[in-house]
């Protein structure tokens, strides 16, 4: 009490506020005032902020199509995985819809245009396979001014991206769109020709001053047990072509007269991958009575992307982890499946459990629709194309050199799937502009020696 009768003393007759106190006493009347928002260009300058335009820009000058990959690439896996935020525990930034969205508002600007090239150059560039590596390749040799023709065996471009990869996941006009521009930008597609039928490779070596081979792999691996030969098993790549040409406003006999629709049937998918996820994932939608997955691993140990296995779950399919086919059984179409429990070993040398049967622990599930999804393999090349002189690996696939992607043949190039086995269609993109690099340096050589 005593204090603040000396305080309120001290405020009557000792305080005399200085100009500053004044100011700040001034200060607290006035309401709260914001400062004049500055233009873009001062704030560019300040702090570097782009706009979709520019940030559309930037996007695409590392990737020829990022609204594909925005839209399939398993980002759970690659970018937003490796996320400093998500590792930290506040969840990643979504790096997938960004990429997408951005380039889809591109698309909607106008500000995604055709190659204009500047000066056209007169060597040729022939490029057999028309998916993302091909496309990728093609594109960045247009802009330098190549000439350059994309033949494929399909009848439209685009490879896994058109009749691989289902609609749910990536629209096929996304994809057509992309197809028309680098038509636009002057790129010659030559649909329906397969080489080794069409014509062999030296044959195409002859009509272009070089060549990449993006063939993508396509030998789907086979399991061989008793029953195989029934009706209504197919590969993966057979219904889900059957499903895209259907989404695309083909006429597809097998799909028409039910053959390879799942609608109302028990369908069985076996195998792990993101092409077993594409296939439950389809069959969910055309209505399948119901949808089980086998593998024979476990959740933890299975190839196919984490997120993808959480999406078919939430759509209703059965996963029956630890589970391998052992025979199909009945008369003209298969009506079940006999299939063998699994355990895993203890980890080996390179750290892989191995799955072994469990004995005595068969049971039947029934399936009237059986979709096979055990991955794919090269087709053998060197046989096809006539070539014996291009170098495969035990595996099949192309031996390039690790830094210019040529092959065992000088002035045949490769990328994408062929060269890596089955991987991802950001991995094809790449492949496919490191090997424009290498056929640019390699046709301006050649252009040299024609001169000198
Ligand atoms: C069902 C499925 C789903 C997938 N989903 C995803 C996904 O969600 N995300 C992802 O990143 N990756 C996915 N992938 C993988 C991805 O599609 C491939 O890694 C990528 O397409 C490989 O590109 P590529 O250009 O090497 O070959 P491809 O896309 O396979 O293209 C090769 C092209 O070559 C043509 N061709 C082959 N042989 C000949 C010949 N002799 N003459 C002429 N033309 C020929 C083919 O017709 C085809 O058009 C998926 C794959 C499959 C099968
Ligand atoms: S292209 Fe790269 S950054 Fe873009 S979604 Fe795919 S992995 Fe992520």
């Amino acid at each position: 009490m005593y204090y603040l009768v000396i305080l309120s003393t001290y405020f009557k007759f000792v305080y005399k506020p200085t100009p500053m106190t004044n100011k700040m006493l001034q200060f607290v009347d006035i309401g709260q005032q914001n400062p004049p928002k500055r233009d873009k260009s001062q704030r560019k300058e300040d702090f570097g902020e782009i706009y979709y335009e520019e940030a559309y820009h930037l996007s695409q000058s590392t990737n020829n199509m990022p609204e594909v990959c925005g839209r399939i690439c398993p980002q759970d896996r690659l970018c937003e995985g490796n996320c400093v935020i998500e590792q930290s525990g506040h969840g990643t930034v979504t790096i997938g819809s960004i990429e997408k969205y951005l380039t889809d508002k591109a698309w909607e600007n106008g500000w995604v245009k055709p190659i204009k090239v500047k000066i056209e150059n007169e060597q040729s560039v022939g490029i057999i396979g028309a998916g993302p590596a091909g496309l990728a390749c093609g594109e960045e040799l247009r802009k330098k001014g190549y000439q350059v023709t994309i033949y494929d065996r399909y009848d439209r471009a685009g490879g896994l991206l058109i009749y691989g990869i289902p609609n749910f996941k990536l629209e096929k006009h996304v994809v057509e769109r992309r197809i028309k521009l680098l038509k636009d930008g002057g790129i010659n597609f030559i649909n329906n020709f397969e080489v080794g039928k069409d014509s062999t490779l030296k044959e195409l070596q002859s009509k272009h001053d070089a060549i990449l081979i993006s063939t993508g792999v396509y030998k789907p691996r086979e399991v061989n047990l008793p029953g195989n030969d029934l009706g209504n098993i197919f590969p993966a790549m057979e219904f889900l072509t059957a499903s895209n040409k259907k989404g695309l406003g083909d006429k597809v006999e097998m799909f028409d007269n039910g053959t390879l629709n799942a609608e109302g049937k028990d369908v069985v998918v076996i195998g792990g991958g993101d092409t077993a996820m594409d296939c439950v994932r389809t069959s969910v939608r055309q209505k399948a009575k119901s949808v089980k997955c086998l593998y024979r691993r476990d959740r933890e140990n299975m190839p196919g992307s984490a997120r993808e296995v959480g999406n078919a779950e939430e759509e209703g399919v059965e996963f029956i982890w630890l589970s391998n086919p052992k025979e199909f059984k009945g008369s003209n179409k298969v009506k079940s499946i006999i299939v063998d429990k699994m355990k895993l070993t203890d980890p080996d040398e390179s750290g892989r459990r191995k799955p072994i049967v469990e004995e005595n622990s068969e049971f039947e599930i029934k399936a009237d629709l059986v979709i096979k999804s055990l991955g794919f393999d090269p087709e053998d090349l060197p046989i096809l194309f006539q070539e014996p002189r291009l170098k495969v690996s035990q595996w099949g696939t192309i031996k390039a050199d690790f830094d210019t992607l040529e092959t065992s043949i000088p002035g045949v190039f490769s990328a994408g799937d062929i060269v890596r086995g089955a991987s991802l269609v950001v991995w094809a993109i790449k492949d496919g502009r490191d090997a424009a690099t290498s056929i640019e340096s390699f046709l301006q050589s050649k252009q040299k020696m024609k001169v000198a």
